[in-house]
């Protein structure tokens, strides 16, 4: 089997499963790219843990974990089913790499794994496990958590970190479609491509401290670091390509990309 490749993606607003806009598009549109992957393991920037965890459970309910919204958003539901096998699998590669896994079978998908998938795959018919990050655990631990992770991709799994290319949800504006972006916002995500391009890792790396405007870009670090998960997930010297480039709400970046071939 040839390798799956590994995805980022940007989930922005849950809206995101309704309105209409450029990201919502690309990922309708996503998955005729790919080889069908045997299942799912997606990295949600809204699963916070102390240690990795993965949801083992074979019927993971759908969460609904933010605030104010349209009440037909709280309706949606993604019944796609767990994959406890798979999920024993990431915690065996983890535990044999020397971290401490937990194993949560009561989870259910947070809207950074179910927004995303529902317009990759409405279907649902692809098994899903999700996958923590840790916030108070840098890029460097992230990647290397990616990098143990790497031989499930030749095993048909399709590895997506989940979170936001930018994230400052204190400077968000509604602006028209097709209004030009916040220039720090524009500034930082360009200066992410160029290093994916380059294949700059240690710039990335460090990017809280080499990239312009990191602390308006990402406040915090959560909606990042899938990102460096799925870095992690690459193997060095493999093709990257950022396939989705836009803006919502003038600053939240929706920039995706694809590590190993696509076609
Ligand atoms: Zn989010």
């Amino acid at each position: 089997m040839t390798r799956t490749p590994a995805l980022f993606i940007s989930h922005g607003s849950p809206m995101l499963a309704f309105e209409d806009g450029p990201a919502r598009r690309f990922l309708m549109d996503l998955a005729p790219r790919f080889r069908e992957p045997r299942a799912f393991l997606v990295v949600s920037a809204h699963h916070e843990a102390e240690h990795p965890t993965v949801t083992t459970g074979a019927t993971p309910g759908t969460i609904h974990d933010f605030y104010g919204f349209p009440q037909a958003l709280y309706r949606l539901a993604y019944p796609a089913p767990g994959a406890p096998g798979l999920a024993r699998r990431v915690a065996e590669i983890l535990k044999a790499e020397g971290y401490e896994v937990a194993e949560d079978a009561e989870r259910g998908f947070d809207h950074g794994t179910w927004v995303p998938l529902i317009l990759m795959n409405p279907y649902a018919d692809i098994p899903v496990v999700q996958l923590s990050i840790s916030p108070h655990r840098d890029p460097a631990w992230h990647y290397r958590l990616g990098a143990a992770l790497r031989p499930l991709r030749d095993e048909g799994v399709m590895i997506v970190g989940s979170g936001s290319i930018t994230h400052n949800l204190r400077d968000l504006t509604r602006t028209e479609p097709g209004s030009p972006p916040a220039e720090w916002a524009s500034a930082f995500t360009e200066w992410v491509h160029d290093k994916v391009e380059t294949s700059a890792l240690d710039d990335l790396l460090h990017y809280r401290d080499r990239a312009p405007n990191a602390v308006h870009a990402h406040p915090t670090d959560e909606h990042f670091l899938p990102f460096f998960v799925v870095l992690g997930a690459n193997t060095p010297g493999e093709k990257a390509e950022r396939l989705h480039h836009s803006f919502t709400y003038g600053a939240l970046g929706m920039d995706a990309y694809a590590f190993g071939e696509t076609s």
